[in-house]
């Protein structure tokens, strides 16, 4: 087994402290979704949705990774092949538990809806690491005449580095879905695209998800505990 693909989802940060999005009743955070991740909810309401992600970018500063994500970034370190973790977390958890470990050749990570701690400017599309919050009218570094947005895959837009994910779910023997509800596609279909290529599929989650019958391995329980007994078993097969 050399080559890994992860997909994770908002339930591997949940016991860090970061709210799930559907949960409970479709809300992010007491927002409706159309409100806050849509390109047509920004348009409507910029300030609205600058304050939203202001306020998720603050509260990073209170979570830390957890128990699950620095197990991936051990695996990313031991495991002898190619491991890409692909995150549709816009938090930096997988960020901070990788930085603690030394870098490995093989290793990928790819926020594929975008990342909190970064901005991009709504003229040029260009993309700047941002760690303040951002008003409707904050000037765009790269151009006067432009403000700057979350750099965020809002529904309706186009997942990031879809390219370099489909090439590794195209040659992946192991794929694995940790914390993700599957109602978000195009990642919701990660496990269809895995299997036409022959990888074993593994889904662990709190609760089965809708795709759950796709997985041939399943394990439900807390991240923190079922992510680093996977990572374990793996790596001392
Ligand atoms: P989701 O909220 O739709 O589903 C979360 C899943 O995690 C559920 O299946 C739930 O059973 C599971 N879960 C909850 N607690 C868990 C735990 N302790 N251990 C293991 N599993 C647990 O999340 P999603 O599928 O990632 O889709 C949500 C979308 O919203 C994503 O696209 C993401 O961009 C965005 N989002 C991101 C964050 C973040 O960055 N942390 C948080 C909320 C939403």
């Amino acid at each position: 087994m050399n080559s890994i693909v992860i997909l994770t989802g908002a339930g591997i940060s949940a016991e860090s402290g970061v709210p799930t999005f559907r949960a409970s009743d479709g809300l992010w955070c007491g927002h409706r979704v159309e409100d806050v991740a849509t390109p047509e909810g920004f348009e409507a309401n910029p300030a609205l949705v600058q304050d939203f992600y202001n306020e998720r970018r603050r509260q990073l500063r209170e979570v830390a990774p957890n128990a699950a994500h620095r197990a991936l970034a051990r695996l990313g370190v031991e495991w002898p092949g190619d491991v890409l973790v692909v995150t549709q977390n816009v938090d930096d958890l997988h960020d901070r538990a990788h930085a603690e470990v030394p870098e490995t050749e093989g290793f990928g990570l790819i926020h594929m809806h975008g990342e909190l701690l970064k901005a991009r400017c709504t003229e040029t599309g260009q993309v700047c690491d941002w760690r303040d919050d951002i008003r409707p009218d904050t000037v765009s570094p790269f151009s006067d005449d432009a403000t700057l947005r979350p750099h965020i895959v809002w529904f309706g837009e186009m997942p990031l580095a879809m390219h370099v994910i489909e090439r590794a779910l195209a040659k992946c023997s192991l794929f694995v879905s940790i914390g993700t509800s599957g109602n978000v596609y195009p990642a919701a279909g990660f496990v269809s695209a895995a299997r036409r290529a022959g990888a074993h599929t593994v889904e662990l989650n709190l609760e089965p998800s809708l795709g759950q019958s796709l997985f041939e391995e399943r394990h439900y329980g807390p991240a923190t505990e079922i992510v680093p007994a996977f990572v374990e078993r793996l790596l001392s097969r």
